[in-house]
């Protein structure tokens, strides 16, 4: 897919998602630093793959976050091609009973450090006139959802300043894409109840949870150049379940 000895860094590596984005670049040739707090978890992804990077990272460190894109691209050998902001959480309360931490805490990881990260990327990326930057959103940024509130808001907040990057940066051929997975099969769906579960299936038209796969699959497309004409764009990865 001709990716092959890109610089790629990738966050929430540690996750279900991430782990699957980290081996799809991986086996199509790119250099890839894995990111996410979880040491054991990256050491075991380390270990799976060899040749990787890795560097244990908490996002939600705002005044590190130049640094750390400094020390990451350092370990890729110098330049960065690539970054794929994947890393994300959930906190879900009904409106009337979420606390301001809930609410700050997702928009502070999920939609501030994607800005930081992105931002700080593409400062490296500008030295080569040449970059992508892929943001993982959600479907239910595009829906909203019942309890998500504070999660809506982060991963809609991503697609809308994804579209401002793309505007900024096309003249520089950086890319600013984002991938909005639906209901994939990772730690994050666990937490939802069977039943309800079975109720989201029921509505998905391809009647099943999408795989991580899935998603690395549209992120392997966004981080090749067969995708170097497309900017500020959103790929659904959902089944059908929503049709952008
Ligand atoms: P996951 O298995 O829970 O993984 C989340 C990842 O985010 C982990 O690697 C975690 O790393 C990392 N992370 C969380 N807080 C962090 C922090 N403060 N600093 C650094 N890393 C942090 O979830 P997933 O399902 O793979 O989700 C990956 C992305 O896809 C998320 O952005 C999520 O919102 C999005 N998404 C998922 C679904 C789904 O159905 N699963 C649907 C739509 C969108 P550590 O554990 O090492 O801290």
């Amino acid at each position: 897919m001709n990716i092959e000895k890109k610089n790629i860094i990738v966050t929430g590596a540690s996750g279900g998602i991430g782990k699957s984005i980290v081996k799809k670049l991986h086996e199509n040739g790119a250099k890839i630093l894995a990111t996410g707090t979880n040491e054991e978890k990256l050491n075991k992804l380390k270990n799976e793959l060899k040749d990787i990077e890795i560097l244990s990272f908490d996002i939600s460190n705002h005044e590190k976050i130049e640094e750390f894109i400094e020390n990451a691209t350092a370990k890729l050998g110098g330049n960065l091609d690539c970054i794929v902001n994947n890393a994300g959480i959930t906190k879900d309360n009904l409106t009337i009973r979420m606390s301001m931490v809930e609410w700050s805490k997702v928009i502070d990881i999920n939609l501030t450090s994607t800005f930081l990260m992105s931002k700080f990327a593409i400062k490296k990326m500008l030295k080569n006139k040449s970059g992508k930057i892929i943001n993982i959103s959600s479907v239910v940024g595009h829906t909203g959802n019942v309890g998500q509130a504070n999660y809506t808001a982060s991963k809609a907040g991503i697609v809308a300043m994804s579209k401002s990057l793309a505007i900024e940066y096309a003249k520089k051929n950086i890319n600013v894409n984002c991938v909005s997975p639906g209901f994939i099969g990772t730690a994050m769906t666990d937490k939802i109840d069977d039943k309800f579960k079975q109720l989201i299936i029921s509505k998905i038209p391809a009647n099943r949870l999408g795989s991580p796969e899935d998603v690395a699959n549209a992120v392997l497309f966004l981080a090749s150049s067969y995708s170097d004409y497309i900017s500020g764009e959103t790929i659904h990865v959902n089944g059908g379940l929503y049709l952008g």
